[in-house]
């Protein structure tokens, strides 16, 4: 099976787990894209739920998303 119709990208085929900068769970580079979507709205819900004093910004994304040092 050929899975590369997903991915996108096209070079450096090694598929790495990448942690989703929002709430630090790991995602294959293609769910990742996927779930980032609905983190941020999850994160926006979760926030808009406390009170203001509490709330927190979301969460940048890293520059360089292949290159995060572990
Ligand atoms: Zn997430």
């Amino acid at each position: 099976m050929n899975n590369n119709l997903m991915s996108g990208g096209g070079f450096g085929a090694k598929p790495k787990a990448l942690m989703c900068y929002i709430c630090g769970r790991e995602y294959g580079t293609a769910s990742l894209q996927i779930h980032l979507k609905t983190c941020m709205k999850k994160w926006e819900i979760e926030e808009s739920k406390k009170p203001k004093k509490e709330r927190r910004p979301m969460p940048q994304p890293p520059k360089q998303l292949n290159d995060v040092p572990i």
